[in-house]
């Protein structure tokens, strides 16, 4: 969960712009979402404040994915209104606007996710904008919240799947996806101002223009369909690293692997997969859990030796028995995926697989998340290790006295490891360096750089 105070550069505080304090929680797709109303605000002649307190409004985009981020929204709401009074709620928990009232009636106004519309009304009312066409002036990129080499993409809002777990869908929306070259222009906007990295979100990015027939839009000189391949291929094009997350095991899948094996967007995939288990696919509804996953991986690997695979997995699912935990261990071992994120089960309120079956105890979840770990730890420092040895391309997170810190390929930003770099030549943040790998720990690699 990821809370940042975000402050315009040369905010002034003689300035008789408004200024507005902002709060962004949750997952990366709601980070964007805060780019946007940003961008709009700062277009608009808004300024933005670090501190609450001394601003003229406050706006918290909100999570509530699950309760404890519900809770974190909530408390982050309360704040404000102690430091400052006037907020605005936008965000998932939005969604459900009774949750906010009960405990914080003052707010002045509630909209939900993706209503950046609302949201800049809202604004509006509470504090009506002074336009100055000078100040006014924005980077043609619009405002990023990620440092300057990376950005994320967001290609589609909203999500037609109905997981059991997850009330994404009700909090969002079915499925809307952007046309592709809407994205393409962003993409290129960024890449422009320096950003060498794109990270490609959204709720299922396999399903990216399914609700608009793959329609084509005009880019450059010629169409691109609304197609996760066509768009992929595109984006390939633009000379930054562009990296998929989000991604179900659709046999359409299979395609875009090629073009990580001839270099076009980066050999990763992030592919929830949740869990391996029939009976708990089933019972969680998940797509494309009918298809033969480990097969799949195989030829994946055939095509492309060097995918590095991320997923997630949810242990202690409602009725998941030991065998179906085993299922799930052994598929661990069989997969050797690189990298895994592993998550206790959590009733989130309005999700059905609550009443599916019986809750699996507190403790039993907890035992199963440390066998898990275990088991895929030794899977994930082996893959590592291999990489000693290898040089590796790194791009530069950030600069360090004698050690700088950077991410191979393999390495999204915020979720996987770290490529920690020693260099005679000092480095610079978004640079991509190539690093010869000297050393592997759990997580991470060490490494000299050996080429610029
Ligand atoms: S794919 Fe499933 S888990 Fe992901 S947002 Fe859609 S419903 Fe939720």
């Amino acid at each position: 969960m990821q809370v940042e105070k975000i402050a315009s550069k040369g905010a002034n505080k003689d300035s008789p712009a408004p200024k507005v304090s902002f709060v962004s929680l949750g997952c990366p797709k709601a980070l964007v979402d805060s780019e946007r109303i940003i961008t709009r605000l700062r277009a608009e002649g808004y300024e933005l404040s670090r501190e609450h307190a001394g601003s003229d409004l406050v706006i918290v985009n909100t999570c509530g994915f699950l309760d404890s981020a519900k809770a974190e929204s909530l408390s982050a709401i309360g704040d404000a209104l102690r430091e400052n009074g006037k907020v605005i709620v936008t965000g998932c928990l939005g969604a459900e606007p009774e949750e906010i009232t009960k405990q914080h009636p003052s707010v002045l106004a509630i909209t939900g996710p993706q209503q950046y519309e609302s949201v800049l009304d809202a604004v509006h009312r509470a504090v009506p904008p002074k336009h100055d066409p000078f100040l006014d002036l924005l980077p043609p990129e619009g405002i990023k919240l990620t440092p300057r080499h990376y950005a994320y993409l967001k290609i589609s809002e909203g999500c037609n799947n109905r997981c059991t777990f997850c009330i994404i869908p009700r909090l969002r929306g079915d499925l809307v996806s952007r046309p592709a070259a809407d994205v393409l222009r962003e993409a290129e906007k960024l890449v422009t101002a320096g950003v060498q990295e794109l990270l490609v979100i959204s709720q299922d990015t396999s399903a990216y223009g399914v609700d608009i027939k793959y329609a084509a839009s005009k880019w450059k000189d010629g169409d691109v369909r609304a197609k996760f391949l066509d768009l992929s291929r595109a984006l390939g094009t633009l000379g930054a690293w562009v990296r998929l997350h989000y991604v179900y095991p659709y046999p359409h899948v299979d395609d875009v692997i090629p073009l990580m094996a001839e270099g076009t967007v980066l050999p990763y995939l992030d592919v929830p997969f949740q869990h391996a288990s029939p009976k708990v696919l089933k019972r969680m509804k998940r797509p494309a859990a009918q298809e033969k996953t480990l097969e799949r991986i195989k030829r994946w690997r055939e095509i492309c030796p060097d995918i590095t695979l991320r997923s997630t997995f949810i242990v202690g699912f409602p009725g998941e028995t030991e065998a179906d935990f085993e299922m799930l261990l052994d598929w661990l071992d069989e997969a050797e995926l690189d990298r895994v994120g592993c998550f206790r089960y959590e009733p989130v309120r309005g999700a059905t697989a609550n009443d599916l079956a019986e809750l699996v105890a507190d403790d039993v979840k907890e035992d199963r998340w440390h066998r898990f770990m275990q088991r895929q730890q030794k899977i994930s420092t082996r893959r590592l290790k291999r990489k000693v040895g290898t040089r590796q391309q790194v791009i530069i997170d950030e600069i360090g006295p004698t050690v700088s810190k950077g991410r191979s390929k393999a390495d999204a930003p915020e979720i996987d490891g770290t490529v920690y770099v020693a260099s005679k030549r000092p480095l610079r943040v978004g640079e991509i360096a190539t690093v010869k790998i000297e050393r592997a720990d759990e997580y991470d690699l060490h490494g000299t750089a050996v080429g610029f």
